[in-house]
């Protein structure tokens, strides 16, 4: 709040200028990163916040947005603040340089200039600022690959992308040496290369949280295409190629029935070892039944890895001509946004005691602490923006009635009775402000 002060002019008007709004919080993809270990951590941040205005109509600066870089391919989810657990998808961050706000910085308190109306020509009061937006949000990094290696474990999905690949990934006789999905990138002969991905060893139970499949399924949902990896000797334990097959795909189907209707390469492995020519060609038949095309390889002696990396480097080519890999991030911030501020404006009434009403909800909330309330001009201004955005009308809905108590923070009020509605015996003329409930500070 200020007043112009000049030489020789007696009453300056009012001039006080606005305060800077606060930064946002913003999370970034970024190509240059790989993983979310930044994140592991630190999980408290804030940006920076506005500077006060001040007299002569100078405006305060606004703080500086913080930005949180995260790889590309992460998924940012709001948690329920009390539950923690996920509530909302923000953004699904496909694409380099894609941004999303997740904590917008409040607005600086207006200066004294925006108050006068044609009755009050020197309003001695302003308005403080916006209080932060705090959010728990949730960060996951999906797979970006354009191919991803599934089937049983020991097939040879280690093998083949060591194979086809700068990717060196532990290989060995014995389920789950893969805990970490390994991407590699995959040339063509043709120029045209691709990225693949080689996931854990799915097993019966996966789709149903059993094992630790389930949470590479989760990475599969945003590749295009599906090489799957069947071991035609059976393997150690003996099993059947073509039930191997089944198997793999009704996982898929029971994680999320479009996952098995993906573009799938289905890759007879193993086939440098004696006695699975039978088996070989059964699931061709399979797979060919299925409309998937079938390739039969040898990880260890590389047969056949040619001819398969040129089909998966033609078919990666068409589906991104296709635009299979499309983004849905906008669409889905903005759905966000929308709920986020249709939450805001919520306002909630429930009874304490016979005479006493909470009224909770962020909208009301935000204008209650961006009042000064040593300053009955601003108090008479907050009692104004109550009836318009509908408090008064939430009380009478609720049963409130004139002389009953109203709480808001640490704060109480009365209230004074329906709109419209005669006002009860004792009521206030207006929402009056009488106590501190919370006797902390004392002096409200
Ligand atoms: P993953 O669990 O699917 O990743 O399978 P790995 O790549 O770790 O391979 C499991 C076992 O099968 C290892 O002992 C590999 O050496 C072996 N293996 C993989 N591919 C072939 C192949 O084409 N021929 C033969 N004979 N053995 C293979
Ligand atoms: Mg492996």
């Amino acid at each position: 709040m200020s007043f112009r002060r000049e030489a020789y002019v007696p009453k300056g008007g009012p001039d006080g200028g606005d305060g800077g709004r606060g930064g946002d919080v913003v999370v970034e993809a970024d190509p240059q990163l790989s993983s979310l270990i930044d994140y592991r951590y630190k999980h408290h941040f804030r940006a920076e916040r506005g500077t006060h205005g001040q007299g002569a109509r100078r405006h305060g600066r606004d703080g500086a947005d913080l930005v949180l870089r995260v790889p590309v391919g992460t998924v940012v989810r709001e948690l329920d603040p009390v539950t923690q657990t996920p509530a909302y998808d923000i953004a699904d961050l496909t694409q380099p340089g894609e941004r999303v706000i997740v904590a917008p910085g409040g607005a600086g308190g207006r200066g004294n200039i925006h108050f006068v109306t044609s009755v009050r020509r020197a309003p001695a009061f302003a308005e403080k600022g916006e209080p932060a937006r705090e959010h728990w949000i949730e960060l996951e990094m999906k797979l970006m690959a354009d191919a991803a290696l599934v089937g049983m474990p020991s097939v040879g999905k280690s093998s083949i992308i060591a194979r086809i690949s700068a990717a060196r990934p532990k290989i060995a006789d014995y389920p789950f040496t893969t805990l970490v999905p390994n991407l590699g990138v995959a040339r063509a002969a043709s120029g045209q290369s691709f990225v693949v991905a080689d996931v854990p060893g799915l097993i019966e139970g996966a789709s149903e949280g059993r094992g630790l499949g389930y949470q590479f399924l989760r990475h599969i949902e945003r590749t295009a295409l599906i090489l799957h990896v069947v071991d035609v000797t059976g393997g150690y334990e003996g099993r059947d190629a073509a039930q191997d097959y089944r198997t793999i795909n009704s996982e898929l189907a029971a994680y999320a029935s479009e996952l098995a209707a993906r573009p799938q390469i289905v890759v007879a492995n193993k086939c440098d070892l004696p006695g699975c020519e039978e088996a070989c060609r059964s699931l061709r038949e399979l797979a060919e039944r299925d409309g998937h095309a079938f390739f039969a390889v040898s990880a260890a002696t590389g047969a056949g890895l040619d001819e398969l990396v040129s089909a998966c480097a033609a078919e990666v080519a068409r589906l991104r001509a296709e635009g299979v890999t499309g983004d849905p991030t906008l669409d889905l911030t903005e759905r966000w946004e929308r709920e986020r501020q249709r939450r805001d404006r919520q306002i909630h009434v429930s009874r304490e005691e016979r005479h006493a009403w909470r009224v909770t909800g962020s909208a009301v909330e935000r204008m209650v602490i961006q009042t000064d309330w040593d300053n009955d001009e601003a108090v008479a201004y907050l009692q104004h923006r109550f009836e318009r955005c509908g408090v008064d009308d939430a009380l009478a809905r609720a049963g409130a009635v004139g002389g009953d108590e109203v709480r808001i923070l640490e704060l109480a009020f009365t209230y004074e009775g329906a709109p419209g509605a005669a006002a009860d015996e004792g009521a206030e003329e207006e929402l009056e402000l009488l106590e501190a409930v919370d006797d902390g500070e004392g002096e409200l």
